[in-house]
């Protein structure tokens, strides 16, 4: 299975991400994680990502693919992979498809977990008592929604209309969520 998983800040991307991983035998590979890793071992990617995380911003489109390519090089990918957080912007997408093309594969499917922004706007603010990361501030949070419904929603007509799309209601139970995105994608 080959999977890209969509969705705003606080949908439970990350959750969802580690059970389709479990459930498909696949690494999950977070954009997300692998920066902050990065900032916390103060490597040169991590110095190069920190301020725009920091901002809620995008981290640069070159930074960025250059990171996934490297990644989706490894061997462990070989056999399928679940993408959490890429691609984020329609020029992301299109080098997403060269990285296919050259490794000769194809996307199986790419599933968007929706909520509303109030929902995942509290989710974030509850979730940075307990975790304490940086950008889970209202500003922050604001600004992050806003990169998303600007920059990555164009990204479900974008894979709509290769007919790969799925949207899952990201409210409820975790399990229930994990079952019914499950479902959606043995539907497609
Ligand atoms: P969330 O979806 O909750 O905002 P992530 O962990 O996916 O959290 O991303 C955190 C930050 O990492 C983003 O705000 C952004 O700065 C950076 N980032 C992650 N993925 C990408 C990407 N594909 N392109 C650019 N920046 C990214």
């Amino acid at each position: 299975m080959r999977i890209v998983l969509l969705g705003p800040p606080g949908a439970g991307k990350g959750t969802q991400a580690a059970r389709l991983a479990e459930r498909y035998n696949i690494p999950a590979i977070s954009t997300g994680d692998i920066f902050r890793a990065n900032v916390s071992g103060k490597t040169p990617l991590g110095l190069k990502a920190q301020e725009y995380m920091t901002a809620g911003a995008l981290v640069p489109d070159e930074v960025t693919n250059a990171m996934v390519r490297d990644r989706l090089d490894q061997d462990d990918v070989a056999s399928g992979f679940l993408l959490d957080g890429y691609p984020r912007n329609p020029d992301q997408a299109v080098e997403l498809d060269g990285m296919l093309s050259d490794l000769k594969v194809k996307l199986d499917v790419a599933i968007e977990i929706t909520a509303d922004s109030d929902e995942v706007t509290q989710r974030l603010l509850g979730r940075a008592k307990i975790e304490g990361r940086s950008d889970d501030t209202e500003p922050v949070i604001r600004k992050r929604l806003e990169v998303y419904a600007t920059q990555t929603a164009p990204l479900t007509a974008f894979f709509e209309g290769r007919g790969l799309l799925v949207q899952v209601d990201g409210l409820g139970e975790i399990d229930e969520v994990t079952e019914r995105i499950v479902a959606a994608v043995e539907a497609l």
